[in-house]
């Protein structure tokens, strides 16, 4: 893996571990020689993320609408700060640059984000590991409701599977790095999103 998209907050939440473990989080990416892409806020989450690369002489790209910039406050201190006309290129632009997907614990657009990229993968538009890091347990509701859609016959098994789940981020990045895709189809590249 040469670089990961991470999805998260634009908000800290109320458990200062969230951010702790975000920050550790870009720590851990920049030590492993992995860029961080993410949404190029300065606040929340999203921030925390940034700085811990940026600390430890990580590469962080950044990539935020140009509407956006004010409110989020987009970080000025990132390697790149890419701007795009909307939200729908900011996540195109995102998924272009990386080979794997992590989500952090957030809000509205994070899942938004997060089911975005799990949905391509479902349909076999990227082959790319899709994690959560479930600090503190914090999606233990959503992953029960994700499991209660395989047994009431909406979501396969299989696709339900390929997510992967950890609370240590240790754990998680070794098995990002150990991923197998599932099967997809050879003509299948990034051009057809
Ligand atoms: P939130 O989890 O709601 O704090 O949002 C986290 C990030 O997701 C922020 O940078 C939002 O701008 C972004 N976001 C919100 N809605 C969307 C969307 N529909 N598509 C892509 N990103 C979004």
């Amino acid at each position: 893996m040469k670089a990961i998209v991470v999805f998260c907050g634009s908000s800290e939440g109320n458990d200062t571990e969230f951010a702790q473990d975000a920050y550790d989080l870009g720590g851990t990416l920049a030590k492993q020689h992995i860029d961080l892409i993410y949404g190029g806020a300065k606040i929340g989450i999203m921030g925390k993320v940034a700085q811990g690369s940026l600390d430890n002489q990580g590469t962080v790209i950044g990539v935020i609408p140009e509407f956006l910039k004010r409110k989020e406050v987009y970080h000025d201190g990132l390697s790149e700060l890419i701007i795009t006309q909307n939200m729908h290129d900011r996540k195109l632009r995102m998924h272009k640059l990386s080979d794997g997907i992590l989500m952090l614990p957030g809000g509205f657009g994070t899942l938004e984000e997060f089911f975005e990229m799990l949905t391509w993968a479902q349909l076999g538009l990227h082959p790319y590991p899709i994690a959560v890091l479930n600090t503190n347990g914090f999606y233990d509701e959503l992953l029960q409701m994700l499991k209660k859609m395989v047994k009431k016959g909406f979501v396969r098994k299989e696709n339900l599977d390929a997510i992967l789940v950890d609370e240590h981020i240790d754990i998680l990045l070794d098995k990002m790095k150990a991923f197998k895709p599932l099967s997809i189809p050879q003509w299948m590249t990034k051009e057809q999103i």
